[in-house]
């Protein structure tokens, strides 16, 4: 922290980036924040990680008898609660890319002590409207912290979202989510992935058809193995369990 931050701090002390209330001080807190960053003690504490069994699963929520990639795995460490369930909305909404690098660590930190390992990190890429509307590609940002935590290398320019497609929280039907999403990927001819382990990054994993449909694009330009992971989300149905 530089000096005219600290004197600034002393005088008129942080806000927490999430919630607003009085920051906990930076000093002694042990986690690292990114700059302009700042956490009250009750969005701290509330930072709890599942149980290491608890942090995997099936990609889709509602697996179906055609997939052509049936045990695509989902690692996700945080439910959409507490925190996440205030921060989330904050960084998507406030564009508040801070928010989004702090979730990069804390996700690259779980991921290094559980011994995941890959090639290249890549983002699910968001659509072109989305992405000026919000100015910044929210699942790049924890990406590129994930990068950086882990020392694996992240593009950015890997996924290509090729068709428009709704909100899925605005989608009603369950069954026109996965149809929604559906070749919504393309791999971008610059890149040649072929042989690569990805490490295929989201924020949020709700039935997990956003992932499967990127990681689908991944695959079939030659990956070798695709890992999907998400920083939170909440699994209520069929394989909520560990497998
Ligand atoms: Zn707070």
């Amino acid at each position: 922290m530089n000096i005219f931050r600290k004197a600034v701090d002393t005088i008129l002390p942080p806000k927490c980036s999430v919630c607003s209330k009085l920051a906990a001080s930076s000093e002694g807190i042990g986690i690292s924040l990114p700059e302009g960053m700042n956490l009250c003690f009750d969005c701290l504490s509330d930072i709890v990680p599942n149980p290491v069994d608890k942090r995997w699963m099936l990609c889709l929520s509602e697996p179906y008898s055609e997939d052509p990639y049936p045990s695509l795995a989902l690692y996700m460490p945080f439910n959409y609660e507490g925190f996440f369930s205030r921060a989330v909305p904050v960084m998507k909404f406030q564009s508040r890319r801070e928010i989004a690098s702090f979730m990069g660590n804390i996700l690259g930190e779980l991921m290094k002590s559980d011994g995941i390992t890959g090639d290249l990190i890549v983002p699910v890429a968001l659509s072109r409207a989305r992405l000026l509307e919000r100015g910044f590609n929210q699942a790049g940002a924890i990406a590129e912290s994930v990068s950086s935590v882990m020392g694996i290398p992240a593009a950015e320019d890997v996924l290509i979202r090729t068709r428009e497609t709704l909100r899925q929280t605005e989608i009603v039907d369950k069954m026109n989510r996965g149809a929604n999403v559906d070749r919504a990927f393309a791999v971008n001819d610059e890149w040649d992935i072929k042989g690569n382990k990805i490490i295929l990054i989201d924020d949020v994993a709700t039935t997990g058809n956003t992932l499967h449909s990127a990681a689908q694009a991944l695959y079939e330009a030659g990956a070798a193995s695709v890992l999907c992971c998400a920083v939170c989300g909440n699994r209520y149905s069929s394989n909520a369990e560990v497998f």
